[in-house]
């Protein structure tokens, strides 16, 4: 544990810094799952652009995990070391994706985006002027959740302009 590193931290308990990071934690690798495992399964309209963009959010979802794995290791405390702990701490739950179809797969995706800058803002609140290395660490996580939501919504809504074209061209 970094012990100069952590004495510059004011106005919050270091262990419940640590619970909110591991709750984080839960929900970057619940997240990162549902990605990997949308990718593999989705299907219908313009799926290749679907699957690189949750293939490269699966990738972004993992790198969060290993940003807050480090950073709670730094404030002395433990990530959660059994998956069946993600379910118990997570803020975002899992969407097990049951209709494999483009668009419900964006739907459950931008979802967990929603809960992810939710959940992000409210560390990003928490941390201000607290502790710096946790608040910059946050903000940085924050922006990518911004960024998938609207990769994801644009991707949703491509697919209907497709459709909606496509229908206006055959008169249905
Ligand atoms: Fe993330
Ligand atoms: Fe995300
Ligand atoms: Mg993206």
């Amino acid at each position: 544990m970094a012990k100069r590193g952590n004495s510059i931290i004011k106005g919050i308990e270091i262990n419940e810094l640590i619970s909110m990071l591991n709750r984080a934690y839960a929900d970057e690798w619940l997240a990162y799952y549902q990605y990997f495992i949308e990718a593999k399964v989705v299907k219908g309209i313009m799926k290749d652009a679907v699957i690189s963009e949750l293939t490269l959010h699966a990738a972004d979802e993992l790198r969060h995990a290993t940003l807050i794995a480090d950073r709670i290791v730094q404030l002395g405390g433990i990530p959660l070391t059994h998956p069946k702990e993600w379910f118990n701490h997570t803020n975002c739950g899992y969407e097990e994706p049951k209709d494999f179809d483009v668009v419900a797969i964006l739907n459950d995706s931008i979802k967990g985006e929603q809960c992810a800058i939710s959940t992000y803002s409210k560390i990003v609140e928490i941390t201000k002027d607290k502790d710096i290395i946790t608040y910059n660490m946050v903000s940085t996580i924050l922006a990518d959740e911004v960024e998938h939501e609207e990769d994801l919504q644009a991707l949703h809504d491509d697919i209907f302009d497709f459709i909606s074209n496509l229908k206006k061209s055959m008169n249905i």
